[in-house]
């Protein structure tokens, strides 16, 4: 980020002097991969989530979602539902594990997560499970999702790199399916560098995705260190998946800052929802669902159907705003059309998102004159007629 100085920025980093230490600390113990820093991390992380079991750390939310599909035995043959509305390895984990990915819609310009509808319809014989996105950590409509994974006997993977510790009736977003995996990149609400997590409720998942993370050897280099085993067999095909302690560190850190950090984006998203409902021409998704709960992670809009989104991000840079677009639609990446023969229209609101979804600034240090910079712009912009295409 160095070199542009944006006067608002995208995101922020929310690492400070406690991590910084947590880090030298974790360098001058010498132990700096895997060890008790992450064991902590793990534990810390289940009980915030009110999970009896420790999570395993990941290296990234890529390898978590990668190992889920490993350990639900989703392999070639069978198909796995996917929105078309996410980040790409919601949908690539599914073509690792030599499976098809089937893409779901949107379910409207106000909720961006999967229509549930569109799922039950793309349901075939050889559907082994969902891979659930809660996009911008608001939850996918659960209850019926759920519903209709029971009545099909389907797996259910929660992507919950949107969105850690969000509570929903049903429970906290990652603990309601089979497996969630979450993503600590450095632009998600908390943070490691790179890093992720893999949760569960089933004692034998969490063990396979232990093996699946190193190598499938049945004892970690931890424990020989601590004289508890001197060799190790190896009953499958690993990759080396595993969090460093110098990540673990930073994430216990940013687990403990979590709700201050939460409670500043909550207000900033009311301000915004607040200055910009006097722009009937934007969309705001979520503002008017009640009881939406979020991490949010993101501030998406919708802008007008005939506006050109590069001029309108080409204005807001030259008043030095920083913005981005989540998401292209996934079925229309080459790759997919490719290799599943998708096509323009198999998710109409899942495009019509795409081409119009424009992401505002949001992160715990945006200061409110920001916020009214971002809305004082957009006021101009849609009081103008030039932005059109
Ligand atoms: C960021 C992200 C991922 C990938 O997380 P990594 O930790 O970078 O691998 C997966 N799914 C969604 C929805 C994401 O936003």
């Amino acid at each position: 980020m160095k070199g542009v100085d944006w006067r608002v920025p995208l995101y922020s980093l929310t690492i400070d002097e406690e991590e910084i230490k947590a880090v030298s600390d974790v360098m001058r113990d010498r132990w700096i991969t895997m060890g008790h820093q992450t064991e902590q991390f793990e534990a810390e992380f289940s009980q915030r989530l009110g999970l009896p079991l420790p999570s395993v750390a990941m290296n990234s939310c890529t390898a978590a979602l990668h190992t889920a599909m490993h350990v639900l035995g989703i392999g070639p043959g069978d198909e796995v539902l996917v929105p078309s509305m996410t980040f790409v390895a919601s949908a690539a984990c599914i073509k690792m594990a030599g499976a098809k990915p089937v893409f779901v819609d949107s379910q409207s310009f106000h909720d961006f997560n999967m229509d549930p509808l569109d799922l039950e319809k793309k349901i075939t014989s050889n559907t082994k499970g969902i891979v659930v996105v809660h996009y911008g950590g608001y939850s996918a409509n659960m209850p019926i999702i759920l519903e209709i994974a029971r009545k099909h006997d389907l797996k259910v993977i929660e992507d919950v790199a949107h969105g850690p510790l969000v509570h929903t009736s049903l429970g906290m977003l990652g603990t309601l399916g089979d497996i969630g995996c979450f993503s600590f990149f450095s632009t998600k609400n908390m943070t490691t560098g790179e890093g992720g997590m893999l949760v569960s409720r089933d004692a034998d998942l969490l063990a396979k995705a232990k093996l699946h993370r190193s190598h499938y050897m049945g004892t970690s280099s931890w424990s020989k260190h601590h004289g508890r085993s001197v060799s190790y067999n190896v009953t499958g095909v690993g990759m080396n998946y595993r969090m460093t302690d110098i990540g673990a560190a930073m994430g216990r850190i940013q687990l403990q800052k979590y709700d201050a950090n939460q409670q500043a984006r909550e207000q900033l998203v009311q301000r915004f929802r607040y200055r910009l409902r006097s722009l009937p021409q934007l969309i705001l998704p979520y503002a008017d669902i009640p009881e939406a709960a979020s991490s949010h992670h993101i501030f998406p809009v919708l802008l007008p159907m005939d506006a050109d989104r590069s001029e309108w991000i080409e204005r807001l840079k030259e008043a030095g705003i920083q913005t981005s677009v989540h998401y292209p639609a996934c079925h229309l990446f080459q790759y997919y059309m490719e290799s599943e023969g998708t096509r323009k229209g198999d998710c109409p609101v899942a495009e019509a998102i795409a081409e119009r979804e424009l992401t505002l600034p949001l992160h715990p240090h945006l200061s409110f004159e920001q916020v009214d910079l971002v809305c004082d712009e957009l006021e101009r912009i849609c009081a103008g007629e030039r932005m059109l295409r």
